[in-house]
């Protein structure tokens, strides 16, 4: 029988919507940045244009609060 996938940080990492975000610039995208809530800010610089973390399946799975972790730092988990 087949286990389901494990809740580690890889697999999660894919999970990650950010490359949907109007405030993932292109910086970002070149330097494949991704995952902020747990890997903490981009080393790119990101404008506030919104934030599409609400709508990841992380966001739900790790109960996070807050956004722009991009910007702010990693998530505060609870
Ligand atoms: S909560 Fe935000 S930063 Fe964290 S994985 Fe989801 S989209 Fe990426
Ligand atoms: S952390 Fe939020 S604001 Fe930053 S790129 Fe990801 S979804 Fe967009």
């Amino acid at each position: 029988m087949l286990r389901p996938p494990k809740d580690t940080i890889g697999n999660l990492k894919v999970s990650c919507v950010c490359h949907n975000c109007p405030s993932y610039g292109e910086c970002a995208r070149n330097a494949k940045e991704t995952f902020f809530c747990f890997e903490g800010k981009a080393n790119c610089t990101l404008e506030r244009y919104g934030c599409v973390c609400m709508q990841c399946p992380v966001y739900k799975t790790k109960s996070l609060s807050g956004g722009y972790f991009c910007i702010g730092g990693k998530a505060k988990t609870k």
